[in-house]
């Protein structure tokens, strides 16, 4: 871990020391750097390959309705086609709009005043992380679902917890809890949700847009170990077997045995999902658990 320099220096007047602001940029300049090497390769490559095919898809489009135009002798608007490729965007405002309307008025806004932990654990990573701005932070009871995710709606970041996973992470500790809201702070360091957004079109190809969320959601895993590092593979545990089993998992035995089980079949299932496998993600955080004591 690097050295940190969030408190600027405060002499005995009560003035800040030019110095101290200078240290607070070079540690977080650090901290940026840091995060790039945790950033994984594959999330950089796909990113590439699905603008690429954002690209080809526009143009393909444009040419198509000017193809159309000529040949039928009809009006060329291209432009009414491109906004036909834009449809995703709208849709999904919309029912991102919907969705933080019911949010506000069916879930727990984390302040101050409510979940003080949560909201001093976000607001401190945050400031880590270098954000402009500490996104707000939702705990919503979803049955059962054990789950967080971030959001985004028109210029704000939103984080949702699911009920379920903070009682798990609470009982865990608060290295679990502090891992779960440093790997959704992640996704809003990185911008994954304007990425998304914008590569919508690139992502729906099956193989590729599956890749490229699994490769996120490990540079998330990577950045969060990073940010909690005390015992970050607590957070994942927590996913694995349950409310009231977690605590009987040997980890070791589960990883061994998950070794022993890898093959075409569990392949096959993890190149579908949007998420690696526990047990990769599991060995992934403690590879960068390795690569962070280097840093
Ligand atoms: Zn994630």
């Amino acid at each position: 871990m690097g050295e940190e320099h969030w408190s600027p220096t405060i002499d005995k007047h009560g003035k800040k020391h030019k110095i101290s602001y200078l240290n607070k940029r070079d540690g977080i300049e650090k901290l940026n750097k840091n995060i790039d090497k945790l950033v994984t390769t594959n999330e950089k490559v796909l990113f590439f390959v699905i603008c690429c095919l954002f690209l080809v898809t526009l143009l393909l489009q444009v040419l198509l309705t000017a193809y159309y135009a000529i040949t039928f002798k009809v009006d060329p608007t291209p432009v009414l086609s491109i906004t036909i490729l834009l449809w995703p965007l709208v849709i999904g405002l919309i029912s991102n709009g919907i969705f933080i309307g019911y949010l506000g008025q069916n879930s727990v806004r984390v302040s101050r005043a409510q979940f003080a932990d949560i909201y001093e654990i976000a607001q401190d990573y945050s400031k880590k992380l270098d954000l402009k701005k500490t996104p707000k932070v939702y705990i919503m009871q979803y049955g059962g679902v054990l789950n967080a995710f971030a959001t985004r709606f028109l210029f704000g970041d939103i984080i949702v917890i699911f009920s379920d996973i903070l009682e798990l992470a609470y009982a865990q500790g608060e290295d679990a809890v502090r891992f779960i809201i440093a790997h959704e702070l992640a996704h809003v360091k990185r911008k994954h949700m304007s990425k998304r957004l914008i590569l919508f079109w690139g992502l729906i190809i099956p193989v590729i847009g599956s890749a490229y969320s699994r490769a996120c959601e490990t540079t998330c895993d990577n950045i969060a170990a990073y940010l909690s590092d005390k015992n970050p593979v607590n957070g994942l545990l927590v996913l694995l077997a349950g409310k009231k089993l977690y605590s009987k998992v040997k980890i070791d035995t589960f990883l061994q045995e998950a070794e022993k089980e890898e093959g075409f079949w569990s392949w096959l299932s993890e190149i579908r999902s949007s998420h690696p496998n526990l047990s990769t993600r599991i060995r992934n955080v403690s590879k960068a658990k390795k690569i962070i004591s280097g840093m």
